[in-house]
């Protein structure tokens, strides 16, 4: 399959190796990058006077690679990993709140093994699904600038192109995650752009290489939403449900 203009956001001397890479080598690509000053320090940062909680565990404070199956059908994007929980841990969305909603939702959705995730030896397995961000390092107050959202889409642009093929299911986890999704998928001509995000908002298109997809967006299961009542665990379970539904 050809990707013309997946990469629309890639800073112009990011990715000068942008050619299809395999995933271990993407991974160690990601997990390497320092292209933003700002959150570099501010990973680092995190991991040297950390949480009280965690004073005696050693975080990850690197960026953070997807998680999941290497050919997944359903294809989560979340917004960046959360201070001491994926930048703690090392997995995203792993090791906090927000993690405990989302895998709750997965794991009775059928799409992941057990119901939690709390580090990377716990056990836990996803079933036809990979889950990503569209920033891959810890932004202060949870809060990344445009720019580091544009530097980070050439990964993001990378993990699609080795994801896609067989990804049938998209779910966006907010406004953000939805708004560079979109623009990440303007390489396939009738995919309409015409979808203003909100929960459970939906864009179906048939892909060029005649697969039909679907983006689904999500409240992201942060505590801000999930604290005030604005996401419920029964909202979360319908989008996933039809996502699986959907690309199963
Ligand atoms: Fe690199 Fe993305 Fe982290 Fe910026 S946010 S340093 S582009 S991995």
């Amino acid at each position: 399959m050809e990707w013309p203009g997946l990469l629309p956001n890639s800073s112009p001397n990011s990715s000068p190796n942008s050619s299809p890479k395999t995933l271990p080598l993407l991974n160690k690509e990601i997990v390497a990058c320092t292209e933003c000053p700002r959150l570099v320090q501010w990973r680092e940062e995190i991991s040297v006077t950390k949480r009280k909680a965690y004073e005696n565990e050693k975080y990850w404070g690197r960026p953070l690679p997807s998680f999941g199956s290497d050919s997944p059908k359903v294809l989560i994007v979340g917004l960046a990993p959360g201070a001491h929980g994926a930048n703690r841990t090392g997995r995203i969305f792993t090791g906090d709140s927000s993690g405990d909603w989302l895998y709750r939702s997965l794991f009775r959705n059928g799409l992941a093994k057990i119901p939690t995730s709390t580090g990377l030896n716990d056990g836990q397995e996803l079933f036809d699904l990979r889950i990503t961000c569209i920033v891959k390092c810890v932004p202060p107050e949870n809060k990344p600038s445009p720019g580091e959202i544009k530097n980070c889409a050439r990964w993001l642009g990378d993990e699609l192109k080795i994801f896609y093929p067989t990804v049938k299911a998209i779910v966006a986890l907010g406004a953000l995650a939805w708004g560079q999704i979109v623009k990440s998928l303007s390489f396939e001509p009738s995919f309409k752009n015409s979808v203003k995000f909100s929960h459970g908002s939906e864009i179906r298109w048939r892909g060029e290489d005649g697969n039909n997809r679907i983006l689904l967006g999500s409240y992201h299961p942060s505590q801000q939403n999930t604290f005030t009542g604005r996401l419920t665990e029964a909202m979360l379970d319908q989008v996933f449900e039809k996502a699986g539904r959907f690309a199963r």
